[in-house]
């Protein structure tokens, strides 16, 4: 896992080298910062007060003493001052400078906090997106674990009323699931064979005899075939339709809705917050199986609806079901037109789940 994000406390983290969010004094100071100090000991601050000091942007090495690592990062984050004072590429720096650091110490694996969203005030939402894209520039052409710790749910601004928004939501939906349980017996009844909730969240689902996506695009006959066209207004696919249905893999579904929605592969991933080698990977392996929530990932990059989005997913082997928060989340947002992956993650981390695109 290249890049992945977490909530622990820094200081009982293990890396290769674990940054500190310091002041230009790097003598110590509140936060993350205090927390390093005191879990490493006092020959930190010895270390650290042989260094000079450091300017904002830079960063500096010391031994990790008794954290476990081998190496403590220091780092200098800008103070946020409103945004218009270079503070976003000096946030930026912090990042490409530790990064870099990192690798000519020979580190493999790496722990940020959130740098300057603590005391020194940059928003947190931009602070973990600049974060991620400078994780994802490095590891584009370099390999290393690099890891983002946040420490409090806090550090996502999701609001109170989404937050009971959602958690309404999930409620409903599994008091929906229990009044459909208390009437299971007659229905099974009634209806021999058919379990209408017996489709399970890992459970291959079944292609949908529906107009959709996957049943009636005109663009993608292969050259010479026939195309196949419904009727305006049919419901059911066409057995031509059906078969390709069956065909079809994540990887070619994927690419041609890439192609259709008229976005660049790296639009594409960029959006879903996946990896360039992951995306490649997918892209060569036509029968790739990728981890539910990086094909979530991708459903949300191209916007797809509810019912596109299940029918991307089981190509994949995956459905959306009612009885699991994170289905349920990514529901609620997909179905609120909420495209944004930051914000689904927001949702997800508030609710101990695990985020979309990561891989
Ligand atoms: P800065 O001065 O750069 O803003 P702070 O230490 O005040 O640094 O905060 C940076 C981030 O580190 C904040 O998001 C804060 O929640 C987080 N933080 C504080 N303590 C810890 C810890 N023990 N582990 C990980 N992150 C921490």
């Amino acid at each position: 896992m290249p890049f992945s994000l977490v909530r622990a406390d820094i200081t009982k983290f293990s890396a290769d080298a674990i940054v500190n969010a310091a002041n230009s004094s790097l003598l110590g100071g509140g936060g993350v910062d205090g927390a390093i100090h005191r879990a490493a000991g006092p020959e930190l601050l010895e270390e650290c007060s042989l260094l000079g000091g450091c300017e904002t942007g830079q960063a500096k090495a010391t031994k990790g003493y008794r954290l476990d690592c081998k190496h403590i990062i220091h780092t200098v984050g800008p103070i946020w001052h409103g945004g218009k004072q270079g503070e976003s590429e000096q946030l930026r720096s912090c990042y490409r400078n530790s990064l870099a650091l990192a690798e000519s110490l020979g580190c493999a694996s790496i722990a940020f906090p959130l740098i300057s969203a603590g005391v020194y005030g940059y928003p947190k939402r931009e602070a973990i997106a600049i974060a991620e894209d400078e994780a994802r520039k490095f590891l584009a052409d370099h390999d290393m674990e690099i890891t983002l710790v946040i420490f409090d749910t806090d550090s996502f601004e999701i609001s109170a009323e989404r937050f009971e928004d959602i958690r309404q939501y999930i409620d409903d939906a599994y008091a929906k699931l229990r009044d459909d349980s208390d009437r299971r017996p007659m229905m099974a009844a009634t209806v021999m064979g058919s379990d209408p909730a017996a489709i399970s969240n890992d459970e291959p689902a079944r292609p949908k005899k529906k107009k959709g996506i996957f049943g009636r695009n005109k663009k993608t006959e292969s050259a010479g075939s026939a195309p196949c066209e419904m009727a305006e207004g049919a419901e059911e696919a066409s057995a031509d339709d059906f078969f390709s249905m069956r065909d079809e893999s994540f990887s070619q579904a994927l690419l041609r809705l890439i192609d259709e929605r008229g976005m660049t592969d790296v639009e594409a991933y960029k959006r879903a917050n996946i990896d360039r080698k992951l995306f490649s990977k997918i892209r060569s392996d036509i029968h790739y199986k990728p981890k539910k929530q990086t094909a979530v990932a991708f459903a949300v990059a191209l916007k797809l609806d509810i019912r596109e989005t299940e029918e991307l997913l089981s190509k994949a082997g995956y459905a959306l079901s009612n009885s699991l928060d994170f289905d349920l989340i990514v529901k609620y947002h997909i179905t609120h037109g909420i495209y944004d992956i930051f914000e689904i993650n927001e949702a997800l981390f508030k609710f101990d789940q695990t985020l979309l695109g990561q891989n």
